[in-house]
């Protein structure tokens, strides 16, 4: 269900702080709940040379609302306007 086929391999955790900034956003997967907490992707004290997406195999996060224990880890969206940000809803 989760297998990732990408051809680019995913950034580093230095690499990401460096190039897209530091912080990612870590989400619960219940599409009911979607509750989603930002992270720096440092303050996790794993090593530097680790991919941002392995970060999952080494935290373990437990959404906060729904006790949920399957989260996504993406990063931060740039704000530009007009761009859709996950939560938020219009109608
Ligand atoms: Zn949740």
């Amino acid at each position: 269900m989760s297998a990732n086929r990408q051809n680019i391999p995913p950034p580093t955790i230095a690499a990401f702080a460096a190039n897209r900034g530091p912080r990612v956003i870590v989400y619960c997967e219940r599409i009911e709940c979607f509750h989603h907490a930002a992270f720096d992707v440092r303050e996790f004290g794993l090593p530097d040379e680790l991919p941002v997406t392995d970060i999952l195999r080494h935290r373990r996060f437990v959404c906060s609302q729904c006790g949920n224990r399957r989260v996504s880890i993406r990063p931060e969206p740039p704000r530009a306007p007009g761009q859709w940000i996950p939560g938020e809803r219009q109608g």
